[in-house]
């Protein structure tokens, strides 16, 4: 980190000792899993920035944002409309959840069986080691999973700032209708917190950037259809996770960026992998930093990943908004359609995402489908039987995990990871 930031982290009131035990940890591992890679395109140098000072400049940011009165929003769930957030002059930022904390702390809190996401995001908190959480200004939680919803009503209690959206389950007349009255319900409430009445230019401009940056990401998934692979799974991986983060615009930029050079790396033959390694999609859970533990077994087994369908990836960058309407209906409506396209497990029934993993394997030339379940991740864990099923049916090789942030298993899903690949490259 390019400074010390020990005195912002004190004045948002972190416990520095648990936070330094957690950069360390966080560091190294990016030392091992990230700058261990080879052939990583140059402009992969941004990303290795951001990490670096992920709760140090980006902080800063944040806080010099809020000295100039703009609000942070912090949310869990990619169903939280950033649209509507920038339209009210505010900021969004992703709450990571993707590693343990304080576990014996969260396990008095949540039972013992609740899937690592959800004990991530009580053991930040109550170890006092996320600055995003401590500088936002409202919190978003969703009524999505059953885990979540429960989880949040105890989570109430540790922050005063908690905002509950409600989530329909099923894609009816009826759950759009409320999906709607939700968003509405949102945009009164960013309005209540910025002091900021959202106009049509201010919703316009808000999707505008916002499909910019969906837009960016497509291009990179896009140019991962090529073989060679111009970036590798974890890279692609990275890039995404740094979407719910980064500056919008300067995000936008640097992806863009990065994506003319893999144009030019495709051009030239050049890739992350040899040309005819074996090509794997993910499919499942959300990967939240620094969670990236099976992409890295996958990577480091022989095969590059291809795709992720995941909210941290296709399934929550995917589809713009339409920003043609003239008046806030229109563009609520539109964006409420953008949203409900969203293809959770917690909808019920939920066809499209299965159709979608088809046409991503097929579209990215995957050899085999990996799906990624956490454990005590009922929605998607359920989800993952009918998915193989069908997956199988049509040719296509799966294999489903389950496990959770731990690296106790490491050794075993290697293992089973090499079985696969040595089945999809036969
Ligand atoms: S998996 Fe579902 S609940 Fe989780 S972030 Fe995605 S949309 Fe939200
Ligand atoms: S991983 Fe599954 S159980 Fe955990 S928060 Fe997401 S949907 Fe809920």
């Amino acid at each position: 980190m390019s400074e010390d930031y020990s005195p912002m982290w004190e004045s948002l009131g972190m416990d520095l000792n648990a936070h330094e035990t957690l950069l360390g940890v966080l560091g190294q591992g990016y030392q091992d899993i990230y700058l261990a890679q080879k052939n990583r395109p140059k402009g992969m140098g941004y990303f290795d920035f951001v990490m670096s000072e992920v709760h140090g400049l980006r902080i800063k940011e944040l806080l010099d944002e809020k000295k100039q009165n703009r609000k942070i929003i912090g949310s869990y769930c990619v169903f939280v409309p950033e649209e509507i957030v920038l339209a009210g002059g505010a900021t969004l930022v992703g709450l990571c959840s993707g590693a343990d904390f304080a576990v014996e702390e969260v396990e008095k809190h949540l039972p013992r069986n609740t899937c690592s996401l959800i004990k991530s995001s009580f053991g930040f908190k109550l170890g006092r080691v996320c600055p995003y959480l401590e500088s936002a200004d409202m919190i978003v939680g969703e009524n999505t999973c059953d885990g979540k919803k429960k989880a949040y009503e105890s989570f109430a209690g540790m922050v005063d700032n908690l905002y509950v959206m409600d989530l329909p389950q099923v894609k009816s007349g009826q759950g759009r209708a409320l999906l709607k009255e939700e968003y509405e319900r949102f945009k009164t409430a960013v309005e209540e917190l910025t002091g900021n009445k959202i106009t049509v230019e201010d919703l316009k401009e808000g999707i505008k950037v916002v499909n910019a940056k969906r837009a960016a990401l497509h291009r990179l998934a896009i140019l991962r259809k090529a073989d060679p692979v111009p970036i590798s799974g974890l890279d692609a991986l990275l890039a995404n996770q740094v979407s719910f983060y980064d500056n919008p615009a300067r995000f936008t930029e640097s992806v863009n960026k990065i994506c003319d050079e893999l144009e030019e790396r495709i051009k030239e033959n050049l890739g992350a992998f040899p040309s005819k390694s074996p090509r794997i999609l993910i499919s499942g859970c959300p990967m939240a930093v620094p969670n990236w533990k099976l992409p890295w077994i996958i990577e480091t087994s022989g095969a590059v990943i291809v795709g992720e369908e995941s909210c941290v990836g296709e399934r929550g960058a995917r589809n713009l908004t339409d920003d043609s309407g003239q008046s806030q209906d229109e563009l609520m409506e539109a964006i409420t359609d953008r949203y409900f396209k969203v293809d959770c497990a917690i909808f019920t029934p939920n066809q499209d995402r299965c159709d979608h993993i088809v046409e991503m394997a097929k579209a990215y030339g995957a050899n085999g489908v990996i799906h990624y379940g956490l454990q005590f991740c009922q929605p998607y864990i359920m989800e993952s039987i009918p998915v193989e099923n069908k997956l199988e049916k049509l040719g296509i090789p799966c294999m489903r995990i389950e496990t959770d942030y731990g690296m106790e298993d490491v050794g075993q899903l290697k293992t089973r990871v090499e079985a696969f690949i040595e089945q999809i490259s036969d």
